[in-house]
C-alpha cells in the first residue's frame, strides 16, 4: 500500500526510547501554532513510498529497538500506519505513535492501529505549554501513553519506566 511520507530517519535517538526507525508521515490539517515540522503539513507534499519497502528496511535492522510513526499526522493514512506498526510488531520491535489527537478523542478506526501501538504521545503542541525539559514530547499537555495498560485498564495510564 502507498504511503505520503515526508521522510524517514532509518536510526533515530530522539523520537522515542533506544534506537528508533522514525516514518515521518506527510499531512496534517492542525496548523499548531510553532509547529516545528510545518513542511509535513501539504497533504500532497512530500513523497509516496510502499509501505512494504519501509517494512524490509526495518526487517533489515536488527539494532532497532522499535519504530516510531510522527509527522504530520499519522491518524490520516491509518490503515498504511497499521500495516507497518503489525510488521514492527510482528518483527519483536516496540511501536511508539505521536497524535495530534488526545486519546480521548480518537477516532474509531484508529482501533486496530492502537492495537500494534506500545506508545501513544498524544495531543496537538501548545506552544504556551512548551517546556524543552520534556522528554519525547513538545508541550506539557501532550502525555505518554502506555497504551497497552490504558486499554486493560480503561483509564489512561502513563509510561513510567523509560528505558526499561
Ligand atoms: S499536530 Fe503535530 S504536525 Fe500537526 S500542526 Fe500540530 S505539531 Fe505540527
Amino acid at each position: 500500500m502507498l504511503i505520503r511520507i515526508a521522510g524517514l530517519v532509518p536510526e533515530s535517538f530522539v523520537d522515542g526510547d533506544g534506537i528508533r526507525f522514525a516514518i515521518f508521515m506527510q499531512g496534517c490539517r492542525r496548523n499548531c501554532e510553532g509547529c516545528h515540522n510545518p513542511e509535513t503539513h501539504d497533504l500532497n507534499g512530500g513523497r509516496l513510498i510502499d509501505t512494504s519497502e519501509i517494512i524490509s528496511a526495518i526487517k533489515k535492522n536488527p539494532l532497532l529497538d522499535g519504530i516510531t510513526l510522527t509527522g504530520g499526522e499519522p491518524l490520516l493514512q491509518i490503515d498504511a500506519a497499521e500495516e507497518i506498526a503489525r510488521a514492527a510488531k510482528n518483527f519483536g520491535l516496540t511501536v511508539w505513535c505521536y497524535t495530534g489527537y488526545t486519546f480521548e478523542n480518537l477516532p474509531p478506526e484508529a482501533e486496530p492501529l492502537l492495537e500494534n501501538v506500545d506508545v501513544l504521545i498524544d495531543g496537538e503542541f501548545i506552544e504556551s505549554q512548551r517546556d524543552l525539559e520534556l522528554q519525547f514530547r513538545g508541550s506539557s499537555n501532550q502525555r505518554i501513553i502506555d497504551v497497552k495498560k490504558t486499554l486493560k485498564q480503561k483509564k489512561i495510564v502513563l509510561l513510567t519506566e523509560i528505558g526499561g
